[in-house]
């Protein structure tokens, strides 16, 4: 878990202060000796269960420290993670993030406990850490000051509801492999049209389901 953190733009943000991660081990929190986080299920069935008392214990204290904006609970079967989301998390100011293992947590933990469930995509995972450090990354990275250019996470896919256009790079030609004639113009107005009409298209091509692309 705390290698998704420790490299590149997230090591960068959380550097310049931009943002504190704690991972909190549950284990902390436990109240038998064994340091158990998980019991068998009740009525029986193949895997095991987190108890609502350590996860309990653990929220309430992180609450008395600060406040928090959600408890936000990963899950299969939670709303499907996507820009928005990312977008409106990451002007909140302080999140929890429960990581289920096994066959997930006590559903009491989920009523009573935690504010939104978020999923990462229609398949199951073996942990929660994964999915909430794609939760962070997706949230981190659109934090102001977090990019160098700030402007280049707005012209990523699914702002506005279109997939990013192509981008190219340095040699203009490779094996004979042309970079587009515009893109070398310097006509910033060419460009930005040449880039919107590519962005429109590669969305109806290839995400149809997001286009009302046109409304932009
Ligand atoms: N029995 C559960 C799956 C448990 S997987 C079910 O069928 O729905 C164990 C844990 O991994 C979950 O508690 C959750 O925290 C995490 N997890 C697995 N897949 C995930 C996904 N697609 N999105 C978000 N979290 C996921």
């Amino acid at each position: 878990m705390k290698g998704t953190f420790s490299h590149s733009i997230l090591k960068r943000a959380i550097q310049k202060n931009l943002v504190e991660i704690n991972i909190i081990n549950l284990r902390d929190y436990a109240a038998n000796k064994h340091k158990s986080v998980d019991d068998y299920a009740f009525g029986g069935g193949a895997g095991m269960v987190m108890m609502i008392e350590p996860i309990d214990h653990c929220i309430t204290d992180l609450k008395s420290k600060r406040n928090y904006d959600e408890v936000i609970y990963m899950s299969p079967d939670g709303e499907l993670l996507n820009q928005g989301i990312s977008n409106s998390l990451s002007l909140k100011k302080n999140i929890i993030i429960l990581c289920g293992h096994y066959k997930g947590v006590d559903e009491r933990v989920r009523q009573h406990l935690i504010t939104r469930e978020i999923s990462v995509g229609d398949y199951v995972l073996s942990g929660g850490e994964l999915p909430a450090a794609v939760l962070c990354d997706s949230i981190i990275r659109i934090i102001p000051g977090v990019l160098n250019d700030e402007t280049s996470a707005l012209s990523d896919s699914f702002q506005d509801n279109l997939l990013a256009p192509p981008v190219y790079t340095r040699p203009a030609n490779y094996k004979g492999w042309d970079v587009p004639e515009v893109l070398l113009s310097g006509n910033e107005s060419l460009i930005n049209e040449w880039r919107h009409q590519q962005s429109l298209e590669r969305t109806q091509i290839r995400r149809p389901d997001l286009s009302d692309g046109n409304s932009k």
